[in-house]
């Protein structure tokens, strides 16, 4: 177990493929594009267990702990650290903010140029914020995210760009390495993952994560176990669940608006093979889930991550969850990258009062 390297701040941790590069692969002498993103800590979330009524073992991983506030990064740098050693001048992605945010960061620190293509008006001002810092092309389109994905695809397959959405296989190799961490830091598998789905590379990249280390350590004579997973799609935005694409999704939680998971048979496959599901939560259980993990945890995670911690609680009600489960949630991207959201969903009210002191003391209730 590679106990030493799983913990964010550890010295020493110098990103995901310096970690597990017999695992990713990346070819001999590829050059390496790192923010020395990974290593997120794993947090125990007892408020959690007690929110769901059940003797549960929950746990956080805190992946808006990530150089960009998602964990797109553990996939970007092993695409981008591909693109470069293949000698690409430009990378592009569609996006519904996270991907844009980190293919804009990793590609300004490998020196070559990014375009993102975005759903107009849909991107979360976090996102866009950062697409703009880091010097990316924007291109909004009046359109939604699958929309996005097909023009890069055709781009891309011109010979013009490198794509790094979740169809690039690198982004999965990078991605697996999520699991890898749990392992070394639980000693085994959990008992459920539970986690947003949208364009549902993320559920593919987990499950390839676990069988990988699973027979990794299985030929060392270890047994470290495989989870079950508990994939959450919103309900506005759940073609998977339905069976069907969607063609106009729409949830509050941007960054799985998505109506045609590009990973939509890997994902069923992860779901049925590991003996889980994909399910739905609404928006208004997931922006419940959003306060609640908040208030109850300190831990602010953006809308679409809460749709695991909404995922979770509706599984203890369905009684899907058996006490002594132990339950990692993925928080898939950091609450500051969503802060309209937040403002409208709070019942927060701002105190206004004069600057002395007994106006401040009576202003807060003393
Ligand atoms: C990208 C993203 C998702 C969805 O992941 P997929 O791999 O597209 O299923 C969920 N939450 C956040 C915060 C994301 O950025």
């Amino acid at each position: 177990m590679r106990r030493d390297v799983c913990c964010s701040g550890k010295t020493g941790w110098r990103g995901v493929v310096h970690a597990y590069a017999d695992l990713i692969g990346l070819p001999d002498g590829c050059p390496v594009v790192t923010l020395f993103e990974g290593g997120t800590p794993l947090v125990p979330a007892p408020g959690l267990a007690r929110a769901a009524g059940m003797d549960l073992d929950v746990r956080l991983k805190l992946e808006g702990l990530n150089p960009t506030g998602s964990f797109k990064d553990r996939g970007m740098t092993v695409a981008v650290s591909a693109a470069l050693g293949e000698g690409a001048r430009l990378v592009v992605c569609a996006s519904t903010g996270n991907t844009a945010a980190s293919a804009a960061a990793f590609a300004a620190r490998a020196g070559v140029a990014c375009a993102v293509v975005v759903p107009e008006g849909k991107i979360a001002l976090g996102k866009m914020a950062q697409a703009c810092a880091y010097g990316a092309r924007i291109v909004a389109i009046r359109g939604n995210f699958d929309q996005a994905l097909t023009a890069v695809r055709a781009i891309a397959a011109t010979g013009a760009a490198a794509l790094v959405n979740s169809v690039n296989p690198w982004r999965i190799q990078g991605q697996m390495t999520a699991a890898f961490e749990i392992v070394d830091e639980l000693g085994s598998a959990p008992d459920w993952l539970v986690l947003p789905v949208g364009n549902a590379g993320n559920i593919t990249a987990y499950w390839k994560g676990f069988r990988e280390y699973w027979a990794k350590y299985k030929a060392l004579g270890r047994n470290v176990g495989l989870p079950r997973l508990g994939g959450f799609q919103a309900s506005g935005a759940a073609p998977i669940v339905r069976g069907r694409p969607i063609p106009d999704p729409e949830t509050v939680a941007t960054a799985i608006r998505i109506g045609n998971p590009a990973s939509w048979r890997t994902a069923v496959a992860a779901a049925q093979e590991s003996q889980g599901f994909i399910d739905e939560v609404t928006d208004e259980e997931i922006l419940r889930a959003y306060s609640l993990l908040a208030s109850t945890e300190g831990v602010f995670a953006e809308p679409a991550s809460c749709a695991a911690v909404a995922g979770m609680l509706k599984m203890a009600r369905t009684g899907r969850l058996r006490a002594g489960d132990r339950v990692v949630l993925v928080l898939t991207g950091n609450g500051l990258k969503d802060p309209d959201t937040a403002v409208a969903a709070s019942r927060a009210e701002i105190a206004e009062c004069d600057a002395d002191v007994d106006s401040v003391a009576r202003a807060m209730g003393l």
